[in-house]
């Protein structure tokens, strides 16, 4: 068997809102499906999802680079040789983290359904046979609004809060303020900054903070900077977690080598499966923990997210961002045959691969050149 073809394309799905993070605001998905064939018919699905206001990957470069760069060099591969594919992948460009995580999940799902195998168990099996644990993302506003919409998710039964600031370190105070209030003490509530801090303002911002009783603030400072998230680790009680400053497993060694996070967050978009597997390795032999985030994925990107979160026996779940259905951030999907249930709970099935099929009238619907 062997793999005959590789297509990218680029879908824009309308969001459900403009959702506002410290570096930007993400009017829209760009999201790029990856369809990997191979001669005996079998289709392996994956799908890069990088976020306007954080990645260098955009959908134009992502299937120029799949199609110009990633199709060539797997031409004629059997797809069961994933180290090597892997190998490939990772070695035809540098940088370019969103396509090669994209390519990582297509080649993960097509050796999947060769073998009839759910990707969980290609990644080791089963740590726990569902998830459900109800999640909210409180996106940067004003602080009245950011206690409503989280007295709104408190109502319904969310007691696993992140909440975006990093701009305005007074604002910042009364963001976090209001919306412990709303949720009481009990909410476990986590603070992303998306690198809206810098090392001047940084330590005397975020040691106000301590007060409410965060799990942990997300990358605080610029992702280049982890002298200064390492002075930042020393100084704070509340743990630092690193997410822009660790796409690859170099990055978390060096993360780690310095002591500049107490926690890691992994994305499989922006790492792979098979880097979010070596980076969990990695984070387990230094005894850190792992959280793991989204990046508003379609139903591709998040079954693998949904995969590896069952499969990854080191990572802070509770207090996670593994989202449920894409359709709770996205007007619409482009897939059959999630592992969200109706109640939202995340239960692992059996089909091989990602275990989902392509809508091809929805494809074509929200496809753009
Ligand atoms: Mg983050």
């Amino acid at each position: 068997m062997k793999i005959v073809q590789v297509q990218a394309i680029a879908v824009a799905v309308p969001l459900r809102g403009t959702f506002q993070i410290a570096s930007g605001a993400i009017p829209s998905g760009r999201n790029v499906i990856i369809r990997c064939r191979t001669d005996t018919g079998v289709e392996g699905l994956g799908e890069a999802s990088p976020v306007a206001a954080t990645d260098a990957d955009t959908q134009r470069s992502i299937v120029d680079i799949v199609t110009r760069e990633f199709e060539p060099r797997l031409l004629g591969k059997d797809p069961l040789d994933l180290p090597t594919l892997l190998a490939t992948v990772q070695t035809a460009v540098p940088g370019n983290q969103c396509a090669k995580a994209g390519m990582d999940i297509a080649l993960h799902d097509l050796a999947g359904k060769v073998l009839g195998l759910p990707v969980y168990q290609m990644l080791g099996g089963l740590f726990r046979r569902e998830i459900a644990l109800p999640e909210a993302d409180i996106w940067l506003d004003t602080p009245e609004n950011m206690a409503a919409c989280a007295r709104t998710a408190y109502e319904a039964g969310v007691r696993n809060f992140e909440i975006k600031i990093g701009v305005s370190p007074a604002m910042d105070y009364e963001r976090v303020q209001a919306v412990r209030r709303a949720v009481g003490p009990q909410a476990r509530i986590r603070a992303d900054c998306n690198e809206g801090y810098d090392a001047a303002n940084a330590l005397r911002s975020l040691r106000k903070l301590e007060a409410f009783d965060l799990e942990y603030i997300e990358q605080p400072l610029p992702r280049w900077d982890c002298e200064g998230m390492a002075r930042l680790a020393a100084a704070l009680d509340t743990p630092i977690c690193a997410d822009q400053a660790a796409y690859t497993t170099h990055d978390v060694f060096r993360l780690l080598s310095m002591a500049a996070a107490d926690l890691i967050c992994i994305k499989i978009p922006k790492s792979g499966l098979a880097g979010a597997q070596t980076i969990h390795a990695t984070c387990e032999a230094a005894g850190v923990r792992c959280t793991l985030g989204s990046m508003l994925p379609l139903g591709i990107g998040a079954a693998a997210i949904h995969h590896f979160a069952l499969h990854a026996r080191n990572v802070d779940i509770e207090c996670s961002g593994v989202y449920g259905s894409p359709l709770d951030y996205y007007q619409d999907d482009l897939v059959h045959g999630s592992m969200v249930g109706k109640d939202g709970v995340i239960r692992a099935c059996d089909a091989p691969g990602l275990g989902v099929r392509l809508d091809e009238a929805k494809l074509e619907r929200y496809s753009v050149q």
